[in-house]
């Protein structure tokens, strides 16, 4: 390709809105171009090196046995409903009507498939003996994201591969679920990404049954928390703390905790600031309403709560903070107050609250906090929970090394769905004795598009990206330096004639620019391997040749540039 035929729009400033690397990187490149918030067309540099991470995608899921398909994006609302979808979403949800003659439809645009391949599997899968399939597609994804950002790591429309596996028995999930981490792990391998597979929320089937796939990079949105002495690694929201349940029992000569005046400090940095005292040392009274019940959750001051950990820990499915009216009415005081001791509702505990030996916690009293609560003493501890997230702090759950959290970026999900959409949609398989099961499923998901912006987030210097060459969008940048000398152009013409014969993709940028102009164009749009033909050299008989990552080039005679660079790509 030459460049003047082709569309790359590089840009010299960093635009103002772009705050990640990956979001200034691919506009400055030409590789995207904003519509509107969350919404990017991909220009031809761009969309060549979606279509390459696509295809590994492809080639992976077709060696791991999974069959590819098309659904359509449009989807009616009813399916939502049935599987209890629609409301799980909320606003995320795209909906919209449509007038067909006097009726009216009511669509959603799909954030996923699993409603849409459910169906169709429960109308055509009759029998155990066309299962187990795994069937996927790379389709264009709708989300209604509230707060779009960060380029296109973020979006409301954005290309995924799903893919969706049926059968009878969980030993055969399992095998399938082991078939697509493996093919995940290759994938990423071949885009050239840094990846950590961590253990995420288990869901319906619990254990281990699911991972996600993170690229760490500083600007990932998600928290991932990994051991530094074993390989566990798990979502934040997940991860255990290795902490371990503890029983107290009252200790008898104990003195009463004392009350302090705190007006106006409802918050643990106020009182923290008013007493001069950390805040390990307190207890966060949450009030929360679980299944329909006030229930109080204990958690130290410094740590947060972890919502998934609490809903387990309380075998409820509905879990929501309580409105002020509601803590007041088991409180007895204005939201701010609560505490442990008097307290007028059940209440579960944080493992790290029997390690606090004397606490500050509210006194369910306006304007008062209680010091020298002893847990166990002040109030019962019968037992405690993992209700919080991990932190650096905590002992690795496997081997009791130190933690330690970094940033992620989301690029896939396995997960081991169970029956909810088989049942939901009627999904189900008749054994040797006619016996009716509902199909057993699983989903895969890889957001295609956020791959590639992970690899620009991941794979860049100063001067631009350094694209791995398998996902490059041309693997050599030809730099002819005066494209009005006769013989420069020559000569460049027939080194690029020899590597499109021999199958490298080449951008040849034939524009009429001054040499530097073109070279920080070059490490911007960072193509893996530039040859420079013209000038001193030419005259000796000499290009230049280097790899994007190289700081010095390699002189070749004319004669072997084509060779030279086949070589390198070895
Ligand atoms: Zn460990």
């Amino acid at each position: 390709m030459r460049w003047s035929q082709t569309f790359i729009p590089t840009l010299k400033e960093v635009p103002s809105d772009a705050e990640v690397p990956s979001h200034q990187l691919m506009l400055r490149s030409g590789l995207i171009r904003q519509l509107m918030a969350g919404a990017y067309s991909y220009l031809p540099l761009g969309w060549r090196t979606v279509r390459k991470v696509a295809r590994i995608v492809r080639e992976e899921m077709d060696r791991a046995g999974a069959i590819e398909m098309f659904m359509p994006a449009i989807q009616p609302i009813e399916l939502f409903e049935k599987t209890g979808r629609k409301d799980a979403f909320g606003d995320v949800l795209f909906q919209f009507d449509a007038k067909r003659g006097d009726r009216s439809l009511h669509f959603a645009l799909g954030p996923t498939h699993e409603e849409v391949i459910t169906d169709l599997v429960s109308r055509e899968i009759r029998t155990y003996k066309q299962l187990p399939l795994t069937l996927y597609q790379i389709q264009t994804k709708f989300r209604n994201e509230e707060r779009p950002r960060f380029g296109v790591l973020r979006t409301s429309e954005f290309l995924m591969k799903d893919a969706y596996s049926f059968s009878t028995s969980l030993e055969e999930l399992n095998d399938i679920y082991d078939a697509m981490y493996k093919a995940y792990c290759r994938i990423f391998e071949r885009c050239g990404l840094e990846y950590i597979p961590v253990e995420a929320e288990s869901g319906p089937i619990g254990g281990d049954a699911s991972h996600e796939f993170m690229v760490p990079a500083p600007n990932g949105e998600d928290f991932v928390v990994r051991c530094t002495g074993c390989a566990y690694a798990a979502n934040q929201e997940r991860a255990d703390t290795g902490r371990m349940s503890s029983v107290l029992s009252a200790v008898d000569s104990a003195v009463d905790p004392v009350a302090v005046d705190t007006p106006g400090a409802g918050t643990i940095d106020d009182v923290s600031r008013l007493l001069k005292s950390d805040a390990a040392s307190f207890i966060k009274t949450l009030i929360y309403v679980a299944d329909g019940r006030p229930t109080a959750v204990l958690i130290r001051g410094d740590h947060e709560a972890n919502e998934g950990k609490i809903r387990r820990a309380l075998g409820v499915t509905e879990l929501e903070m309580a409105d002020d009216a509601t803590v007041e009415s088991v409180t007895g005081a204005p939201v701010g107050f609560a505490g442990p001791v008097g307290l007028n509702c059940d209440f579960v505990a944080d493992h790290d609250i029997a390690a606090i030996e004397s606490a500050i916690a509210g006194a369910n009293a306006n304007d008062t906090h209680l010091t020298g609560v002893i847990p166990g003493t002040h109030f019962e501890l019968s037992e405690t929970h993992d209700l919080r997230n991990a932190t650096a702090d905590d002992p690795c759950p496997r081997c009791d090394a130190k933690l330690e959290i970094v940033h992620g970026i989301e690029v896939g999900h396995v997960f081991k769905l169970g029956t909810k959409y088989s049942e939901a949609l009627d999904a189900n398989w008749l054994d040797p004795q006619e016996k009716k099961h509902p199909i057993i499923m699983g989903c895969y998901g890889i957001g295609v598009t956020r791959v590639v912006a992970a690899i620009v987030e991941t794979c860049h210097d100063e001067g631009g990206i350094i694209w791995p060459t398998a996902v490059a969008p041309y693997t050599v940048e030809l730099i002819p330096l005066n494209v009005t000398d006769e013989i420069t152009m020559a000569t460049a013409n027939r080194i690029y004639d020899q590597l499109i014969g021999a199958g490298v993709e080449v951008l040849m940028d034939d524009r009429d620019q001054r040499p530097g102009f073109k070279f920080k164009d070059a490490d911007l749009i960072g193509l893996p391997i530039r040859m420079v033909v013209g000038g001193k050299g030419l005259k000796d008989g000499i290009v230049e040749v280097k790899r994007r990552t190289d700081s010095d080039a390699a002189r070749v005679p004319v004669a072997e540039a084509a060779p030279h660079v086949l070589k390198l790509l070895k």
